[in-house]
């Protein structure tokens, strides 16, 4: 039974993540924006306190509640999003290399996506391409082993991955075999400074700029027959069965990633839309027009209390999502549930806080307007709106819904 009251070594994580949300991440927020370059002396700084660094999210990852990575994730976010993006971009690497590699290579490569507060270091997770977003069955990358040499051969174009090119450490998933499309693909590890890989196109974002987004680019990528995930006597038998079957009933790889961390997503959004509630309350009791605070027009006051409800909502099925996803698993689409209607909330309250600030909402002297640029990224990666709300709807109706 799912108890959602925070027991004491939570609610002293949470507020040491918020602290240094407030102290560190919060101002510097506004500068990072504008510079739109990776923050790297702020995530030197979360190393230094151990928030950056695999220890914390293997710490978090183990949390029977599983509340702890969502609360975490929720004040970063409430922060900054671009600079919380930073620090939790390779975590995205760590699920993928935790949710398909075996134990010894997640010993392996996990520690070295984030190095330590010395020498800090990144990963990246890298499924995207420039013709296959939502539709990941569709990869064109390829991956071809060498027998003789016992190498793997990655060939393709990666588009729009998180610390893409910048990474230490590029987890890449690829089709092994194409004809079997989701099932016949398999992820791999390319290490630092592989010969081969390289960024491409750096984007110019609409939000979220402290992160860096960019195009990976595998050119005859060699790497190791060991940096198979989870080993090649398991992929041949996978994939054994999907040409017998033509479906081995196993997840693709990066739909397995995506799905665990959905819960986490959505407490990004949570973090933003928390702070631009609060930001518009305190706005709205300060503000006058027509004589008295606007808080004090029902207009304004009812657009709060939404907002106040849709963000508890939000919270109650990302920390349901996130219980569910330690203690039996998702039967309705509970994770995309939460990733779903936290990312369209974040829209619309950060849209309202800008409502309720006016004209200063509108200028870029006033925080509500980065935080309306910076939700609308969680209603496209990591499955847009309509992607979650396919899942959900397969779920519930056990039908193929396309
Ligand atoms: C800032 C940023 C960071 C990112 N980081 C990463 C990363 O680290 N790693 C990574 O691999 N990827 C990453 N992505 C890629 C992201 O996951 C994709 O952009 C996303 O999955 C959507 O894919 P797409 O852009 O190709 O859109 P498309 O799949 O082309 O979708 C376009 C539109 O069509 C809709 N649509 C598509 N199929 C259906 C359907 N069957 N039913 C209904 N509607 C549908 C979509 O919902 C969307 O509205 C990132 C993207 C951005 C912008």
């Amino acid at each position: 039974m799912a108890d959602f009251s925070l027991n004491d070594d939570q609610l002293q994580i949470q507020k040491w993540v918020h602290d240094f949300a407030e102290n560190v991440i919060r101002p510097a927020g506004h500068e990072w924006d504008e510079r739109e370059e990776f923050p790297y002396p702020i995530v030197q700084q979360a190393a230094e306190i151990g928030l950056y660094g695999w220890e914390f999210l293997m710490n978090t990852f183990s949390d029977p509640t599983g509340l702890t990575l969502p609360v975490c994730i929720e004040e970063l976010f409430w922060g900054d999003a671009g600079i919380g993006m930073a620090i939790m971009g390779s975590a995205l690497a760590a699920a993928g290399i935790s949710g398909n590699g075996t134990p010894e290579q997640v010993m392996e490569w996990v520690p070295q996506c984030y190095g330590d507060a010395k020498d800090i270091k990144l990963g990246a997770f890298c499924v995207s391409e420039p013709d296959a977003g939502s539709d990941v069955s569709s990869l064109r990358t390829r991956a071809v082993y060498d027998e003789a040499n016992d190498e793997w051969v990655l060939n393709g174009t990666k588009a729009w991955i998180t610390n893409g090119g910048i990474a230490d450490v590029h987890v890449v998933v690829a089709a092994v075999d194409p004809e079997l499309k989701g099932r016949g693909q398999a992820s791999f590890i390319v290490p630092p400074g592989t010969k081969g890989l390289s960024q491409g196109q750096k984007y110019l974002k609409h939000g979220i700029k402290a992160s860096h987004t960019a195009e990976v680019v595998l050119d005859d990528v060699r790497i190791p027959g060991s940096c198979l995930l989870g080993g090649k006597e398991k992929l041949d038998a996978k994939l054994a069965r999907a040409r017998e079957r033509g479906s081995s009933g196993e997840k693709q790889p990066a739909m397995a990633t995506f799905e665990a961390t959905r819960p986490s997503v959505g407490a990004q959004a949570l973090g933003i839309a928390r702070a631009a509630y609060e930001y518009a309350l305190e706005y709205a009791k300060e503000r006058k027009a027509f004589g008295k605070p606007i808080i004090q027009h029902q207009a304004i006051a009812f657009k709060l209390a939404n907002m106040a409800t849709e963000i508890d909502a939000s919270r109650l099925l990302i920390w349901r999502a996130a219980w569910l996803a330690r203690n039996g698993g998702f039967k309705n689409g509970e994770g995309s549930m939460s990733k779903y209607k936290a990312s369209e909330v974040a829209v619309r309250v950060t849209e309202d806080a800008i409502q309720i600030l006016g004209g200063y909402g509108y200028t870029r002297e006033y925080p509500v307007e980065r935080w309306h640029r910076d939700a609308k990224i969680h209603t496209i990666f990591e499955g847009t709106s309509e992607i979650q709300q396919l899942v959900i709807a397969r779920a519930i109706s056990g039908m193929r819904i396309e």
